[in-house]
């Protein structure tokens, strides 16, 4: 989508801190960290969000998590992360292209707050 800001920063038309890219998805660092390590991982193609995966889009999201494991192994991540997606306005997502934040480096309390 021409508009969207993670299509454009999939296509590499605007500047992300990336962490790793294949030909299906996207890890790069949030501009806005809420933790010391806090990344993002989207899919290349448009997926709204959590409300818009269908039997014919959600082979991407087994992948993501394929690659959030790795890259937690790999950025040694081993006492532990959360993962998260906003979904909707009322779900406080803000970017409406599908993505999961990863965050690690502090307790995570829940429910936050
Ligand atoms: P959400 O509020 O769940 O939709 O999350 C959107 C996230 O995208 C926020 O954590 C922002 O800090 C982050 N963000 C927005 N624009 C960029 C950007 N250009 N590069 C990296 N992170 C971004
Ligand atoms: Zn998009």
């Amino acid at each position: 989508m021409a508009d969207c800001i993670f299509c454009r920063i999939a296509a590499g038309e605007i500047p992300s801190n990336k962490l790793y890219e294949d030909d299906q998805l996207l890890a790069f660092y949030d501009l806005d960290p809420q933790a010391p390590t806090h990344f993002l991982v989207i899919p290349k193609v448009h997926i709204a969000s959590v409300a818009e995966i269908t039997p014919q889009n959600s082979a991407v999201i087994a992948h993501i998590y394929e690659v959030i494991a790795r890259l937690a192994a790999e950025l040694g991540l081993e006492q532990g992360f959360r993962v998260v997606t906003n979904c909707g306005p009322q779900g406080g997502q803000t970017v409406p292209h599908l993505h999961f934040h990863v965050l690690a480096g502090r307790d995570m309390t829940w429910p936050p707050g």
